[in-house]
């Protein structure tokens, strides 16, 4: 079916990848009939705030907020899908009613992994989620979050400014497999001066029965904490999927431009795009934000549409500390430093990879994101 011919677009999916989908589809030009399906009742929200500004800001539940949406799609909210017909280009969802459509935008993101299912794990993934946490933390419980990634931490960093006693149980030194060493001993280092206990072990299991719950470490120890938290990774909403063929390896493999079959993009953390090094899920903001500016157009113009570009962007706020990462990560060995210095205040960095890119990074310093995207395009 050629671009001009698309009648009917459906975007599944309100988070942030189906949002900007469905606003550059009206962007590029695509006046037809648009439906955004998402199973939350909730508008489409950062999700990022949810673990930073969020468990922070007091009274002020204003951080996760968006821009009201543009697109004028029709919004079917709180409503899930549920299967897919490539054949017939059908979407059914849970209220019992198919939708046709000519393009389909997948962007159903994805939830948090679970290390059992006792009702005592909590995991952090939606607004609903931010909200009970928020509540519960008012009564300043003990903490015990198991993961320490950078989700694990902006929890810690959350709960401990809300006054609980927390401790952080890691696989390893806390984020030195995602940011490298150099950038996980400083965030580390104001985790422990702001009182967070981190206990390093190998693989971390939740035990016992609801109600009762335990985190035993591999040394057999034996953890226990009024509110047990795990952050240990995500997992893609491939499960209305399940016949379609379109998932491989628990994400939908796409090619440069977000296309997984005609007439289908898939976007965002459920996606797994070609990157130089191999073909694997970007589940970050940035990512997901670019992912369907590109597959949006794809979507109406096939191979004329410029192929994506994309430049990682990470960004993280805990313990008192704020970091802006553009580039690969993690970062290996020390940085040279453009501003500031080992162990002092704000600062700016950047590391020469292996693979000869640059990774420029901004600790508690107010230098725009467009200024450090340069600095990667200068020697280290
Ligand atoms: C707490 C938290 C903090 C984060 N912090 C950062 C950060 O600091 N920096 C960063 O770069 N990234 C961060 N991320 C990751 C970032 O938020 C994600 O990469 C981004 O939200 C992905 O967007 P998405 O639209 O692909 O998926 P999602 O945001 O997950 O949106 C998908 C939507 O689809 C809905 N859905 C699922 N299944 C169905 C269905 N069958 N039918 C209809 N709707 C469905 C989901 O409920 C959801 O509303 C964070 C993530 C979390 C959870």
């Amino acid at each position: 079916m050629s671009a001009a011919a698309l009648k009917r677009v459906v975007v599944v999916g309100n988070g942030i990848a189906g949002l900007t989908a469905a606003h550059t589809l009206r962007d590029a030009g695509f006046d037809g009939e648009l439906t955004v399906v998402g199973d939350e009742v909730h508008p489409a929200y950062s999700r990022p705030a949810l673990s930073k500004a969020l468990l922070l800001d007091g009274d002020d539940l204003s951080s996760h907020t968006l821009p009201p949406a543009s697109h004028g799609a029709s919004e079917l909210l709180g409503v899930r899908a549920t299967g897919l017909d490539l054949d017939r280009r059908l979407v059914t969802l849970d209220d019992g009613t198919a939708l046709p459509y000519e393009g389909i935008v997948l962007a159903t993101g994805s939830r948090a992994r679970r290390l059992s299912e006792l009702p005592d794990e909590i995991t952090l993934r939606g607004l609903d989620d931010a909200l009970a946490l928020r509540r519960r933390l008012a009564r300043r419980p003990s903490v015990l979050v198991v993961g320490g990634g950078p989700l694990g931490m902006e929890l810690a960093s959350g709960c401990l400014a809300a006054g609980c006693r927390v401790t952080l149980v890691s696989q390893g030194e806390p984020l030195t497999a995602q940011l490298g060493p150099h950038l996980a001993r400083v965030l580390t280092t104001a985790a422990r001066e702001r009182g967070l206990t981190v206990v390093e072990t190998g693989p971390a299991r939740v035990e016992g029965r609801a109600g009762d719950a335990r985190v035993a470490l591999d040394d057999g120890t034996v953890l226990r904490a009024e509110v047990l938290l795990s952050a240990v990774g995500d997992v893609p909403n491939t499960d209305w999927l399940t016949g379609t063929g379109l998932v491989v390896n628990g994400a939908v493999p796409v090619d440069e431009r977000g296309l997984a079959a005609p007439g289908v993009v898939a976007v965002g953390d459920l996606a797994a795009l070609p990157t130089p090094h191999g073909v694997r899920r970007i589940p970050l903001w940035s990512s997901a934000v670019d992912q369907a500016r590109t597959a949006a157009r794809a979507l109406l113009h096939g191979t004329d549409a410029p192929p994506l570009t994309f430049q990682p962007y990470f960004w993280t706020e805990q313990f008192g500390r704020t970091l802006k990462a553009v580039g690969r990560l993690p970062a290996a060995g020390e940085p040279v430093y453009a501003d500031g210095e080992p162990g002092g205040g704000p600062a700016l960095m950047a590391w020469r990879q292996e693979d000869g890119s640059t990774t420029a990074v901004a600790l508690d310093h107010r230098i725009p994101v467009p200024r450090l995207r340069s600095m990667t395009r200068e020697p280290a």
